[in-house]
């Protein structure tokens, strides 16, 4: 059994905790130190029970807090070598990986896949312990044909969700900014998740949608937009509600 702590999603910060009774792993950590280990409190995850940080990529929002809890709890940070160098980590012990081979890290096998992203080397990360296994995958314009079939063969798919095709192009953003964001290096949006996961769809596979704009969608319109493109009753599809808000998911 894996479980999923989200202890934070969207562009204010990243940080989820994969455990299993055998070992657990920080994927991103987007908020600051002090943020982070008050998040990790609320699940029952002290420094202690990680084996290491993995980041996806270089941006703030999945890095802020990696090296501050790299130090405090004396853990390396995992990374591909373009992600490590452009992270701001200082200095800590770094366990580079490469994009595409999959590698051990705690008790998980874990699969760094490319996403399509305004970063060096985005990553999203496919992660199996025993049977059980999870994909995240966030900040990616497109769902690229090897992340659609990580999907489909994952318990669990945290994916992004990330904008309301309506709300940013009527919203404030500058035009250039709107055109990052919707363009195939940027973020995905409501109807791209949900067609992707509808093409994916598998055997009671769980969903988590990641990775909400705060300007640019709401959790109503990212629930309704991929229960609309799915068939998959809204109460079965499950995000983070408001900044502070946290889940924990399960994949068996
Ligand atoms: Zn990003
Ligand atoms: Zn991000």
């Amino acid at each position: 059994m894996i479980e999923v702590h989200v202890l934070a999603s969207g562009s204010d910060g990243n940080c989820i905790v994969v455990q299993s009774p055998e070992g657990s792993l920080m994927v991103d950590a987007g908020m600051n130190g002090r943020r982070t280990v008050e998040m990790m409190g609320r699940v029952g995850v002290s420094g202690g029970d990680l084996s290491a940080i993995l980041v996806s990529h270089e941006h703030v929002d999945h890095v802020r807090g990696a090296g501050v809890l790299a130090r405090r709890f004396k853990l390396p940070v995992m990374g591909n070598r373009n992600t490590l160098s452009r992270s701001e980590i200082g200095c800590v012990r770094q366990l580079p990986f490469s994009t595409n081979e999959p590698f051990a890290a705690a008790c998980f096998e874990v699969a760094p896949l490319p996403t399509s992203h305004d970063a060096a080397e985005p990553n999203a990360f496919l992660l199996r312990h025993k049977d059980a296994s999870v994909l995240i995958a966030t900040d990616t314009g497109v769902m690229t044909p090897a992340l659609e079939e990580a999907m489909r063969t994952a318990d669990l798919a945290v994916v992004e969700s990330n904008y309301d095709e309506r709300m940013l192009s009527d919203g404030p953003y500058p035009a250039y900014l709107k055109r990052r964001i919707s363009g195939d290096v940027g973020h995905l949006s409501n109807i791209a998740c949900g067609e992707s996961v509808k093409r994916t769809m598998g055997n009671g596979r769980k969903l988590f949608l990641a990775h909400l704009s705060k300007n640019n969608n709401t959790p109503d319109a990212a629930r309704d937009t991929v229960a609309r493109v799915t068939g998959i009753k809204r109460m079965n599809i499950d995000c983070l509600e408001f900044i502070g808000d946290y889940r924990t998911l399960r994949a068996l």
